[in-house]
């Protein structure tokens, strides 16, 4: 089929040129028709450097309006957005660059020169600078550039993006996305979440990942609606935009920051109609909290960047803490039993596999890889672990490489945090399994108090002992002021488990 993604997912918005589409403060508002004419102007000046259809892009580049002008510029143009983390190191970099093998990269103007020799090592094309005041060498071409441009129609199966996953183990790898891919996710979950042009949603998430990149952006041009664009998070500026907003997208903690605020309650969050959480589990004590003190059940989502989202709670009707809500609709997902790839009974916990127009078209430049992580029916590993209920709601119980086996048993680290979470004076924990002479894994709890609280192993260890069978029970409980954790909100238990790897060695 002949489109192109920009055109589709602005068709609402285009019938309302004067309506708002991004407010950034003193980074610029928006109108659909302004929207339309800055990128426009980016897909000109992306044309004029030489970019063409399927060119990468590369950009390691703060959050600002002109971040996003710069992806949707490139799906005019039919070029592959492919963002990058702006935490990633000189020499993380590298490997994206060498691997994207990008016709442009832009990055901050003060990165630069760090960034113009590692660009030249890896190969990678051109490279222009983009600040997040909108400033920098891309910035003055888009200034001067034709404000017209008739977008490039593509194909359907096209790429339009290349997300590098989170990487929390190993080395990343890049997921190719279609326009398909991006517009059935969009347009299901504006329907799914209730979107319409009134919305406004407060928009605090990075642009280097699928949340921020894809199901904030896209979901909102899909309604036609509108964004306050936020840099970063910051409690105290989203509780002050709350009353000229709509829906919030967080990470869980976004929600646990503001409810350190005081002035959250149920006259902050009036005007908002949806709170929706997700990239990491929400713990239920979270939820409960907050549902207390504004009335507002938060909406759980599940999704990853291959395979953009997947599952959520309800718009209406039950959310049920704790769990990711129901399949979407028109994705296909299922529980299989690890071990023969068939699907598991109702109720059994199993591996999480997905098939439908979201699923990614395979990994950049690794057809072994994407291969191996395929059944032959078509449907996808996710590599995530879960049951669902009788009810039909799916509860994610832990990664497949987060899963302990200790003397033979399976355990789920979700359970046995969930019970610690719950203990007064938790703030989180992390349950990991590290190499144990008897048991092959112990079953291993890192646990941050909130400040102030005196609790020490055993105290953790007899609230726990009614409530799971001995072999879940941590064998060793470590205390950390915090748990280290990514721009996401996951947590990094690869690092922990590196950590505490000698945990049960014998001195
Ligand atoms: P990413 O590709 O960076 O978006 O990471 C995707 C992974 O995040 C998934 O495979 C899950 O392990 C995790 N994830 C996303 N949303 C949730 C959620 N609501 N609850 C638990 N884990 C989640």
């Amino acid at each position: 089929m002949a489109c192109n993604l920009y055109d589709l997912l602005t068709r609402r918005g285009s019938k309302w040129p004067l309506a708002p589409f991004l407010r950034a403060g003193h980074g610029g508002d928006f109108s659909y028709l302004d929207l339309d004419r800055e990128t426009a102007r980016v897909a000109n000046a992306l044309g004029a450097l030489g970019v063409g259809r399927g060119d990468r892009i590369a950009a390691q580049i703060p959050k600002s309006p002109a971040a996003l002008m710069l992806y949707l510029g490139a799906m005019r143009l039919g070029a592959v957005y492919v963002p990058l983390n702006t935490g990633y190191t000189a020499a993380e970099l590298e490997y994206f660059l060498a691997d994207s093998d990008p016709a442009l990269t832009l990055c901050d103007p003060d990165a630069r020169e760090g960034i113009a020799p590692i660009a030249a090592r890896a190969g990678a094309g051109r490279l222009e600078t983009l600040g997040g005041q909108g400033e920098g060498s891309f910035a003055n071409l888009v200034a001067d550039a034709d404000p017209e441009f008739t977008s490039v129609t593509m194909e359907a199966d096209d790429l339009a993006s290349i997300i590098y996953t989170s990487g929390t183990t190993g080395r990343s790898k890049g997921a190719m996305l279609t326009i398909a891919n991006l517009l059935s996710n969009a347009e299901t979950l504006a329907k799914a979440w209730a979107f319409g042009p009134s919305d406004c949603l407060i928009h605090a998430l990075p642009v280097y990942h699928v949340h921020g990149l894809f199901v904030a952006t896209n979901t909102v041009l899909a309604a036609g609606a509108s964004m306050h664009l936020l840099p970063s998070f910051d409690a105290s500026e989203v509780l002050r935009l709350m009353p000229q907003s709509s829906v919030l997208m967080g990470v869980p903690t976004f929600y646990s920051r503001l409810l350190r605020e005081p002035e959250l309650g149920p006259e902050a969050a009036g005007a908002m109609r949806l709170f929706i959480s997700g990239s990491a589990p929400l713990s239920p004590e979270i939820h409960a909290q907050f549902r207390s003190r504004t009335g507002q059940a938060i909406l759980e989502r599940y999704g990853m960047s291959e395979t953009g989202m997947m599952t959520s709670n309800p718009y209406c009707g039950e959310r049920r803490p704790g769990t990711v809500g129901f399949t979407l609709p028109g994705i296909d997902l299922r529980i299989a039993d690890q071990a023969t790839g068939r699907e598991a009974a109702q109720g059994e916990v199993g591996m999480i596999e997905v098939r439908g127009p979201n699923v990614f078209k395979g990994y950049w430049r690794k057809p072994e890889l994407t291969a191996g992580e395929f059944r032959e029916d078509g449907y996808f590993v996710t590599g995530d672990l879960g049951r669902f209920d009788e009810d039909g709601y799916l509860w994610i119980v832990g990664r497949d490489k987060d899963l302990i086996i200790t003397g033979g048993l399976n355990v789920y680290p979700a359970e046995i945090e969930a019970a610690i979470d719950a203990m007064p004076g938790v703030a989180e924990s992390a349950i990991i399994g590290v190499p144990h002479p008897d048991f092959g894994e112990g079953v291993t709890a890192v646990v941050a108090r909130e400040s102030g609280v005196e609790l020490d192993e055993q105290a953790i260890a007899d609230v726990l002992e009614p409530q799971l069978a001995a072999f879940k029970r941590p064998k060793r409980i470590f205390f950390l002021d915090a748990l280290p954790r990514n721009a996401m909100g996951k947590i990094q238990k690869n690092q922990l488990r590196e950590s505490y790897q000698r945990a049960y060695e014998t001195p």
